[in-house]
């Protein structure tokens, strides 16, 4: 971990011991804490952007398009164990899934899903707390699982949920007299998982209580849901141990230096690249990029600055919140920015309301970071029904997908995806290609010359098609 990781946290720190002496100023000492049901929502989540602004900083993403497989998790320079955990539990994730199903065969419906995505509930240069949130569908009813993975950055360890505790029996005293009373909770159940040392979410709220989460069926039927509920503390609560304290202090006062909150809003005026092409009347391509923003976009928009080249970028909400910068060098470089949803998640195995979600989440998000709204959506893995094109249109987006797939995700070689982009380019043409692969960055420069040298105009989706028309899908120029 950088040095510099974490000033101003003494300061931090004291506030909130200020803070909490005056809560708990009448508590009585002693006494066990009342657990409270609890929402997700009340789960404390840190900007992923105080992450991606790190020196270093990158995000991993793993896609197979065609199995169905997205995941991602994060990478932070320094944090040797907590890395390697990650990686391996992700990997092993990953395994589990392509063991459990089988490849999909030709013109199968539901193809089963993997996604697998993360938060920060905690970051300090003392303690950094990462939320992994994995979802299977089968195809037809999904299963979700959560997992807190805690790490010490001084030991460079990672620290079991356990010992953000001191005193268990006292969590779990809590626990119990809070959930028995429920008609979903299995109490057998409940006390196993509390005496194998199995909660796998343990966080804050927003006012430094404990938040803890459960799985799906772990201790309650599949109605309930995955339980979640929140020990209250206080100043005389010794629940937490001193690397719990910590942790707290990680969720409530995140603290990365020269990560400032940059303004929402940029208020730059659209940059002027002179007189719009007429695809009417010249050859025009349009070079697409899916699933980024991320590490490797910057390189990405040096290559088409200096070529002074045009690109469109479908991206997923959840990079655009780790990466706000690199969104805005976008749009301010004249590119294009499109809606790939916020996780990537199948969107024809989700219920309207969630379809909509994904998609007006990440319009959001792009507006506020950016100042410009999308016009344009592109379904992960390409994956559309009348319900994605009723929300799309609600949404008043377009549906743009591709007529050359360059397949860069399968190959990871420059020379193939170059060859491919170039090579399979018609007048009017839709490219597909992956800006979180190197390989496909790589090639960026070679494609553009390609596509020029056979007379191809280089423009975003929405020039080549002239005016994208919502809940419309278009595969190329109309
Ligand atoms: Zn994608």
């Amino acid at each position: 971990m950088r040095s510099t990781f974490g000033i101003g946290l003494g300061v931090v720190l004291l506030a909130i011991t200020g803070c909490q002496g005056e809560a708990g100023a009448d508590a009585e000492p002693g006494r066990t804490p009342t657990a409270q049901p609890a929402t997700e929502a009340e789960l404390v989540v840190v900007d992923p952007s105080l992450a991606g602004a790190i020196d270093g900083f990158r995000t991993r993403t793993v896609v197979d398009e065609e199995r169905h497989i997205h995941a991602t998790w994060p990478e932070i320079p320094g944090a040797r164990a907590l890395n390697e955990d990650l990686q391996t539990d992700r990997a092993q994730l990953m395994a589990d899934f392509r063991a459990e199903y089988p490849p999909p065969v030709p013109h199968q419906v539901a193809i089963p899903e993997l996604n697998a995505t993360w938060r920060l509930v905690g970051a300090t240069d003392e303690v950094i707390g990462v939320l992994t949130d994995d979802y299977v569908n089968p195809g037809g009813s999904a299963a979700a699982s959560w997992q807190t993975t805690w790490y010490d950055v001084d030991s460079d360890v990672v620290v079991p949920n356990d010992d953000l505790v001191a005193d268990q029996d006292q969590l779990h005293e809590a626990i119990t007299d809070e959930l028995e009373g429920s008609e979903a909770v299995f109490v057998e159940e409940l006390t196993d998982v509390l005496d194998r040392s199995e909660i796998p979410v343990l966080g804050f709220t927003d006012t430094g209580d404990l938040f803890v989460g459960f799985d799906e069926y772990q201790v309650a039927a599949g109605s309930a849901g995955r339980v979640s509920v929140v020990v209250p503390l206080d100043s005389t609560s010794e629940l937490l141990s001193d690397f719990g304290e910590r942790a707290r202090a990680a969720a409530l006062a995140p603290n990365i230096p020269g990560t400032a909150t940059p303004s929402p809003n940029s208020q730059a005026d659209p940059p002027t690249l002179g007189p719009k092409v007429d695809c009417r009347r010249l050859e025009c391509v349009a070079i697409t990029y899916d699933d980024g923003p991320a590490s490797h976009t910057e390189v990405l928009l040096d290559t088409l600055k200096r070529k002074n080249a045009t690109a469109t970028f479908f991206v997923l909400g959840q990079q655009v919140a780790t990466y706000p910068g690199t969104t805005r060098r976008m749009v301010d470089g004249g590119h294009e920015i499109g809606v790939h949803t916020w996780d990537h998640k199948n969107l024809t195995q989700l219920t309207p309301a969630e379809i909509h979600r994904q998609i007006a989440q990440t319009v959001t998000e792009v507006k506020t970071i950016t100042g410009t709204r999308p016009t344009l959506v592109r379904p992960p893995y390409g994956a559309m029904n009348d319900a994605v094109r009723s929300q799309a249109r609600k949404s008043d987006l377009a549906l743009a997908m591709w007529s050359v797939d360059t397949e860069d995700w399968r190959d990871r070689n420059t020379p193939v995806v170059v060859r491919r982009a170039v090579g399979q380019a018609r007048s009017g043409s839709i490219i597909l290609m992956h800006d979180i692969h190197d390989t496909t960055v790589a090639g960026a420069g070679q494609i553009i010359d390609g596509l020029r040298r056979r007379g191809f105009t280089l423009v975003t989706v929405s020039d080549l098609i002239g005016s994208p028309q919502s809940g419309k899908t278009y595969f190329s120029q109309p």
